[in-house]
């Protein structure tokens, strides 16, 4: 697939202080991509400097073939929807979604009809005349989306955009986000910080630490297979234990568990000293009647979290120094143990990660 938006080499400096460092990157035309990272690593400036809102310090950016280089945000084809609701409380929801069309040759029907439909997409249909301070929060990002829509951008730059909803909003939006962007097809960018909005909304996810990007790849690749420490961290929960490869077949020892045979794709070209990942709910207690694991140990249990739906245990194993979180789903008819409960625990040398730093 041929990369509608393409950042070679490009850098940002604010004074002394350097905001981007040598991204280089490809976002494909119809691809929901997101800028995943923690506060200041630099995604809203990348999406700043995409829009042509913040002038790059060096590099190239390019839209669909042309360098934007001098180009105005308001000359490129992209359009950008605010975390703060931009909608202008004075005027009717209509009136926020047309805004943008006042110098369109089209006569008024003709608006109006395109209004209609991208209220209609926004799930606003007949919210028309409603003042736009009457509404919901929710409600406004839906009417700030639909006045991005209507200009019909072939590139949506959504800075945080839900980061200001309530929780059961928040997930409700995501959902309609992802069906709205199937349905236009246009190509969305997203900043979030939101490593499970990122997750459960894109094709693909860049997660950037430092003004650079530290993995780019689709959303369970970077669950399973994440490139280091860094990113392992900030996506999902991690155990990390320490390790040493002994030899260059995958033969490994981990401290807690034991010695163990990887495959030759999960295994690292260097040997000596490494880190391994292994995520919660890759590990299990044992229950009797459980069938038999691929391998054990035992433990004790140091803390007991209840969700609901899940309990996170943290798991005391002889030979490493910090307990292991361990996720479980509340089956039926399965306790909840309690702190101090000795407990089996199983482990499955296939979900081992390893780690260089
Ligand atoms: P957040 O989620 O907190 O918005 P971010 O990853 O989007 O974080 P940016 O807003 O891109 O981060 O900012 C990256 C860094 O650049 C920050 O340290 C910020 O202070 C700095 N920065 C951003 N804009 C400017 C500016 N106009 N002048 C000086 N420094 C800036």
């Amino acid at each position: 697939m041929t990369a509608l938006i393409e950042l070679k080499s490009v850098e940002k400096h604010y004074g002394d202080y350097h905001a981007l460092r040598g991204i280089d990157l490809e976002i494909r035309a119809g691809e929901f991509f997101s800028l995943l990272g923690p506060s200041g690593c630099g995604k809203t400036t990348l999406l700043r400097t995409i829009a042509g809102l913040e002038e790059v310090s060096s590099g190239t950016i390019r839209i669909d073939g042309r360098d934007m280089k001098g180009v105005a945000a308001n000359h490129r084809p992209t359009n950008m929807v605010f975390q703060s609701y931009a909608v202008f409380p004075h005027l009717s929801v209509a009136e926020n979604v047309g805004f943008g069309l006042r110098r369109d040759p089209r006569s008024k029907v003709e608006k109006a009809r395109a209004v209609e439909q991208a209220l209609e997409m926004v799930g606003l249909g007949g919210y028309g005349k409603r003042r736009a301070h009457a509404l919901s929060g929710g409600q406004r990002q839906r009417v700030a989306l639909a006045r991005a829509l209507i200009l019909e951008p072939k590139v949506l730059l959504l800075d945080e955009p839900l980061s200001a909803l309530d929780r059961l909003m928040r997930e409700q939006m995501q959902l309609e986000l992802m069906r709205l962007q199937r349905q236009v097809g246009i190509t969305f960018i997203l900043v979030t910080h939101d490593q499970e909005e990122a997750l459960v909304m894109s094709d693909r996810i860049a997660v950037m630490f430092d003004g650079q990007i530290g993995q780019l790849a689709d959303p369970e690749t970077l669950y399973r297979k994440p490139a280091n420490r860094r990113v392992a961290q900030f996506i999902g929960k991690m155990n990390f234990l320490p390790g040493r490869m002994l030899d260059q077949r995958g033969a490994i020892e981990v401290a807690g568990l034991g010695r163990a045979e990887l495959a030759p794709e999960q295994a690292l070209p260097a040997g000596g000293e490494i880190t391994v990942g292994l995520r919660p709910e890759t590990l299990a207690i044992l229950f009797d009647g459980d069938t038999a694991p691929r391998r054990e140990t035992r433990g004790t249990v140091a803390e007991v979290v209840y969700y609901g739906d899940m309990t996170y245990y943290e798991v005391r194993v002889d030979g490493i120094d910090r307990p292991l979180t361990v996720s479980m789903k509340n089956l039926i008819g399965r306790p909840v143990l309690e702190v101090g409960a000795t407990t089996r625990l199983a482990w499955d040398e296939r979900a081992l990660v390893l780690l260089t730093a």
